[in-house]
């Protein structure tokens, strides 16, 4: 069993209304033994003043609760930071502030477009679409350090316009490969994140190939995390996991306390 989901919102993110007290109680009565919270900070995002963090309004409410609840289960303080090229060191600045637990790096934002918006399909093909994602992404993995694993890797699929059509690996293979042996070789990991069954995927986010892929160049760091930004969401469909990772490789997961990596067994 999964004890620990590393991605979850609250309040604290503008896509959520949920109290933090409300995604501990699920936690604890799902049996999880660990939550960390992963709220979301998008510095300069298609829209002003969305996707906002008050770090200190945020870890204080964090610290509270993680005191509170502490014989219950262990919170971990996490953010999600939407990463964009031109960003790497007023965001590198931003999340020094506070010794976060952990720290997600994603991206959500391609060339002032998030790919949730149709604009951004639009006027070229759908493989340009997602190269140019992908590009996006890895100019931000060599860019930045101020992560701890790249969230959702293959998030563009999500919103593919299309998905009667089947999205090939690999049309992609060459960059992602590179992609991870970049991540890989700076000491960084990737999550497997369960939003995607959500979507209707049927996969999590990466996908079962880009997962194998990683573990067969070297990949150890991957996290768990359910993307919940509601109480019922926390852990979602986390029983599908350990065959599946097992499947791909894996026989271990990681936590972090610290920024510090701990592997627990499948
Ligand atoms: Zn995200
Ligand atoms: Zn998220």
């Amino acid at each position: 069993m999964i004890i620990a989901d590393y991605h979850t919102h609250t309040h604290f993110s503008s896509d959520s209304k949920t109290h933090p007290e409300a995604q501990i109680q699920s936690a604890v009565k799902k049996g999880l033994s660990y939550l960390c919270f992963t709220d979301h900070e998008d510095m300069d995002y298609c829209f002003p003043d969305e996707f906002q963090l008050d770090i200190p309004a945020y870890t204080s409410y964090m610290e509270n609760l993680r005191n509170i609840y502490e014989k219950q289960i262990q919170i971990g303080i996490g953010i999600e930071i939407g990463l964009q090229p031109h960003l790497s060191k007023r965001l590198s600045d931003f999340v020094s502030t506070y010794p976060f637990d952990f720290i997600i790096g994603s991206s959500h934002v391609v060339q002032h477009m998030d790919p949730y918006f149709p604009e951004f399909w639009n006027g070229r093909s759908e493989k340009e679409s997602i190269l140019s994602y992908y590009e996006d992404t890895l100019e931000n993995i060599k860019r930045f350090d101020c992560f701890d694993v790249y969230g959702h890797i293959d998030y563009i699929i999500r919103y593919r316009p299309d998905k009667t059509k089947p999205y090939n690996y690999t049309d992609y293979a060459d960059i992602l490969d590179e992609i991870l042996k970049t991540l890989i070789q700076k000491g960084k990991g990737i999550e497997c994140n369960t939003a995607g069954f959500k979507y209707g995927l049927s996969q999590p986010n990466p996908e079962r190939a880009l997962l194998t892929r990683y573990k067969e160049l070297g990949g150890e760091i991957l996290t768990i995390g359910s993307d919940a930004h509601e109480p019922a969401h926390i852990a979602y469909d986390f029983e599908k996991l350990p065959s599946l990772l097992k499947t791909c490789g894996f026989d271990y997961y990681t936590i972090f306390h610290n920024r510090n990596p701990e592997f627990l067994s499948l």
